[in-house]
């Protein structure tokens, strides 16, 4: 591939526009020597303006979602997305998230353009755990944790009981919830039907990766040792 089209595709702008920033001698290699729009793709060397190249295709980030931002490319309002540079939604192919975080839902979201790995992470037969910590308004019942646990808790509309699920009380009102599945705002349902209600709705993990130090609002790319806390 040639180097106009490998930064045209990592959302640089188009193809016009790349061959531009290389007349201007814009795009040059580590040592500071120009490079040219027909040069062949040597990813690790390239810098526009100075700075490395964004991740190349393939790319598995986390980001620290805070509440108020949505997931779907198609809602108006804050995205995850406007997280993100803004020429990372120009990238071919498309990031996309792995799952989805409801807009009220803040923690650890993946993002990837790499098809057959986000459906390796969200296949069902993957059971990968997600880890949610809930702020409810009632207090704990007591009989939560067992029902969870059962594998007979069916929830309204759905076809099949759930799998079962680990719930840790942290306080009155306030529990830890190990998922291996991922329905539809099932923590909330999960609540709802025990007869309460989440206030407040956090990921703090997936397999065995968490946010760490990574502050909210922030992303980061995930490399090899990472990967391997999912699989
Ligand atoms: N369960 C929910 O109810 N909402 C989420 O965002 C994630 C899991």
């Amino acid at each position: 591939m040639k180097l106009v089209k490998h930064l045209a595709n990592l959302g640089y702008g188009s193809r016009k526009q790349v061959r531009q920033m290389f007349r201007e001698g814009r795009i040059t290699n580590a040592a500071g020597d120009v490079l040219y729009a027909d040069d062949p793709l040597v990813h690790e060397d390239v810098r526009v303006d100075g700075a490395p190249l964004d991740p190349p295709p393939g790319v598995l980030l986390m980001l620290h979602k805070p509440v108020g931002y949505t997931c779907s490319t198609r809602d108006l309002g804050p995205l995850v997305h406007d997280l993100l540079p803004p020429r990372f939604r120009l990238r071919s192919p498309v990031l996309s998230t792995v799952g989805r975080l409801d807009r009220d839902t803040s923690g650890l979201l993946l993002l990837t353009d790499d098809g057959q790995l986000l459906h390796r992470i969200i296949a069902p037969k993957s059971k990968l755990p997600k880890v949610y910590r809930a702020t409810l308004a009632e207090d704990l019942r007591g009989d939560e944790a067992a029902l969870f646990a059962s594998g007979t808790l069916q929830l309204h509309g759905d076809s099949t009981p759930l799998l079962p699920a680990k719930l840790e009380p942290l306080g009155p009102r306030l529990a830890r919830l190990t998922l291996h599945e991922g329905r539809y705002h099932q923590v909330r349902r999960m609540f709802a039907a025990v007869g309460n209600h989440v206030l407040a709705l956090h990921r703090e993990q997936i397999g065995g990766l968490t946010l760490g130090d990574l502050p909210q609002g922030q992303w980061r790319v995930l490399d090899d040792a990472d990967r391997a806390q999912l699989f």
